[in-house]
């Protein structure tokens, strides 16, 4: 059996850089983070080990002085809440989120009625439509009647949509209302595109395709999606102790691919579990792309 790793896998600048925040040292113990700064168990046991505090919802009980918003993002009511509740905001909203809420407000400001394609109930949409009157989210195709009697719609997605799903979805709204005016901004982020361009690739070539990352984080969902999508067998794990020998039965070429919040270790912790499994051969076996530079 052989393994190959995807090109791109694993933790994005985004979320890395909110972790880094996160355990910088002048925090420490004086931090409390709005909801999980990552879908990841591991990185959030991590951080509170480090001894921040993380809660659900922002709350007068919050005894530290620094108030982390994550990379997910936030509306700027919760931002204005944070300081008039008189803690210091920690924004560590990813560069990328903050360009949907930007392409959002031209879209209002156009006077488009916006659109968001996603998950309603995630995080970063709510951060995307919190401070809005008026807004549609859509899910799915069986979704796209909610934007009957629309004259002009301004369409975003969630960062980790699936860009061929967004493409599509947007392309049949056209097609159910053509006297709409549809204008559209693909905001899919690079990190999200890299890894599912990667995972397409390489299951072309594997018969068991290995997803890792937390069961609820969105995107790591969404590669293994593609996987089946492709008719590739593929296994969601959240850690190396999740790996059963009895998903290699027969398999000939492993592939390894992981979400954006997956942080390197847990990739590596996989990567060598595998790799050291009876009937690997080794000098087959692809090694860990480097880690990524964080250019933005
Ligand atoms: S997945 Fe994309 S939008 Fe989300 S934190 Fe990473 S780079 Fe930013």
């Amino acid at each position: 059996m052989r393994v190959t790793v995807a090109k791109s896998l694993g933790t994005c600048f985004g979320v890395q850089d909110a972790i880094d925040l996160a355990m910088d040292e002048s925090y420490r113990g004086d931090l409390t983070v709005i909801g999980q700064l990552v879908h990841n168990p591991q990185t959030i046991q991590q951080l509170q080990e480090n001894g921040a505090n993380i809660v659900d919802k922002l709350s007068p009980d919050i005894h530290t002085k620094h108030v982390m918003i994550t990379a997910h993002g936030a509306p700027e009511s919760v931002h204005r809440r944070v300081k008039e509740m008189g803690f210091t905001v920690l924004d560590a909203s990813c560069p990328l989120v903050l360009r949907v809420h930007k392409a959002v407000s031209r879209f209002v400001r156009a006077g488009y009625h916006p659109v968001v394609i996603g998950d309603a109930l995630h995080v970063e949409v709510k951060g995307i439509v919190g401070d809005l009157e008026d807004y549609t989210v859509i899910r799915d195709q069986s979704e796209i009647d909610k934007l009957k009697g629309r004259a002009r719609v301004g369409i975003v997605s969630q960062t980790t949509q699936q860009i061929d799903f967004v493409l599509k979805l947007v392309g049949e709204i056209r097609e159910r209302f053509p006297q709409m005016e549809v204008e559209f901004c693909d905001t899919v982020c690079q990190p999200t595109k890299a890894r599912q361009v990667a995972v397409r690739e390489l299951a072309k070539e594997v018969d068991v395709m290995i997803v890792v990352g937390g069961h609820n984080s969105s995107n790591t969902k969404k590669l293994a999606l593609v996987c089946a999508e492709m008719g590739v067998e593929a296994h969601h794990i959240e850690r190396a102790s999740e790996l059963d020998p009895r998903m290699f039965d027969g398999k000939e070429h492993v592939g390894i691919t992981a979400g954006t919040s997956t942080p390197r270790e847990v990739i590596e912790n996989v990567y060598q579990a595998i790799i050291h499994m009876p009937g690997v051969d080794i000098s087959e076996c692809s090694d860990l792309p480097p880690k990524e530079k964080y250019l933005h």
